[in-house]
């Protein structure tokens, strides 16, 4: 494996680095802490302006906006944002997961209909999988879609659906045959989130936010043509999502993660610990150096994925690897923050005392969730002891 960046994918790089140079907003933070709604336009703007410089999805083919840039490429194009600390893309989901999926599986018709409008952030996506009685095992879903003329009727129950409150569309997963086996008789709808009978209500979380929603179904009718792939094999267009969902989201971690670690040992020089700072404590030395090592680490599984990618063409167990690694680490940084602030860790954005407006202990309890989104980590290691060690399935 060469490390190397070939010479296109340097050109790559300096071109979308002069982009960013001219373009990307730097005012961010200060918007971070306002309302979702507010800080959502500005994200929703800061994504109108890459899809206009051609940069809103790199990994799409080009025929669909996308740039069909290598695996590498990609690295590069989220290196290049952290590195300047751009700010997030508005529609996530439809451009990470949902867009390819389409991309993956819809009509031709549906691809010319959604693909524009997911890189222009006009229209934003929501993924409705999980239900409350269907998470980790996701094929238990019970929301029901019955056949009515050229409409399903769809009747159910989503939750943690994130985006929910601003989604303009769902991929919906729905069970359309009840009597086959759980896996087999279901079917991924494109749903649009205006249709009469979509109630969308808040959830509350423990950072104060409501990034999460439930939605609740009541007979809303889904046009036939709204199908995503074939009828009753959803199982499949939906598994595609979530390997979109966990192979992407690591690429972009370890320069997020030597940031915030940086900035701890900064915070560690300064903070007194038992007569001295705390970094000159042994202890909270060897942890800080533990989670740099981790974060180098974390890169270059990340590029041995890459690496099996390129050269087999599908994704291996590194993803769940991958997923595993990043939000347990994720979650031993900001422990050891709390270790190194002390009580003023504990304070929030509001707290004129707050370390960092915050977002240390807003990075503690966000990073919870790390280990429970795209999949628990109990789940991840049931797949890599399957699939890596192989080991007997246990589910
Ligand atoms: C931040 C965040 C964002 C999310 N966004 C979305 C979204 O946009 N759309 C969406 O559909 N969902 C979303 N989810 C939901 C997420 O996919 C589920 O929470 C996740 O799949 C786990 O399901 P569950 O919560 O029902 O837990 P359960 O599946 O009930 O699991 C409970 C516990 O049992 C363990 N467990 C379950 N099965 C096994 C097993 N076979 N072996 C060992 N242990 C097991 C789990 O690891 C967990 O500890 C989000 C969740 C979070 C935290």
């Amino acid at each position: 494996m060469d490390l190397n960046l070939t010479r296109e994918e340097a050109a790559f790089r300096d071109e979308f680095r002069s982009w960013l140079a001219t373009n990307v907003p730097r005012d961010w933070s200060a918007w971070r802490e306002k309302p979702l709604e507010e800080s959502f336009s500005y994200l929703r703007a800061w994504q109108r302006r890459l899809h206009e410089g051609g940069w809103a999805a790199v990994s799409w083919p080009t025929e669909y906006g996308g740039r069909s840039a290598t695996l590498m490429q990609q690295a590069i194009f989220w290196e290049e944002m952290a590195r300047v600390e751009a700010p997030p893309m508005a529609n996530a989901l439809g451009l990470g997961l949902i867009g390819p999926t389409i991309i993956a599986y819809g009509t031709e018709a549906q691809k010319k209909r959604f693909s524009p409008r997911i890189l222009s952030a006009d229209e934003i996506w929501c993924q409705g999988f999980s239900e409350p009685n269907a998470g980790s095992d996701l094929a238990a879903l019970q929301t029901e879609a019955r056949l009515d003329g050229g409409y399903y009727l769809v009747n159910g129950q989503k939750v943690w659906t994130s985006y929910g409150w601003v989604g303009d569309w769902c991929e919906l997963v729905v069970r359309t045959d009840p009597t086959a086996p759980k896996h087999k008789g279901l079917t991924v709808l494109l749903v649009d989130m205006k249709s009469p009978g979509v109630e969308v209500r808040p959830l509350r979380q423990m950072t104060g936010e409501s990034e999460f929603n439930e939605l609740f179904f009541r007979d809303v009718r889904v046009p036939v043509e709204n199908v995503l792939g074939k009828v009753n094999d959803g199982w499949t267009v939906a598994m595609s999502t979530l390997m979109y969902e966990r192979g992407s989201y690591g690429a972009r971690l370890h320069l997020l993660f030597k940031r915030n670690i940086s900035r701890l040992i900064q915070l560690a020089r300064t903070v007194p610990r038992n007569g001295r700072t705390a970094a000159e404590d042994p202890l909270i030395r060897q942890k800080l150096a533990q989670c740099l090592a981790e974060i180098e680490i974390m890169r270059l599984n990340q590029l041995r994925a890459f690496s099996r990618i390129t050269a087999t063409g599908v994704p291996g167990p590194e993803g769940s690897i991958q997923k595993i690694f990043w939000s347990e680490l994720n979650q031993r940084v900001q422990q050891l923050a709390q270790e190194i602030l002390g009580p003023y860790g504990q304070l929030l954005a509001a707290d004129s005392h707050a370390i960092d407006k915050g977002v240390w202990s807003y990075g503690y309890l966000r990073t919870r969730g790390n280990t429970i989104e795209a999949g628990t980590s109990e789940v991840q290691r049931n797949i890599t002891g399957h699939f890596v060690l192989g080991l007997p399935r246990s589910y």
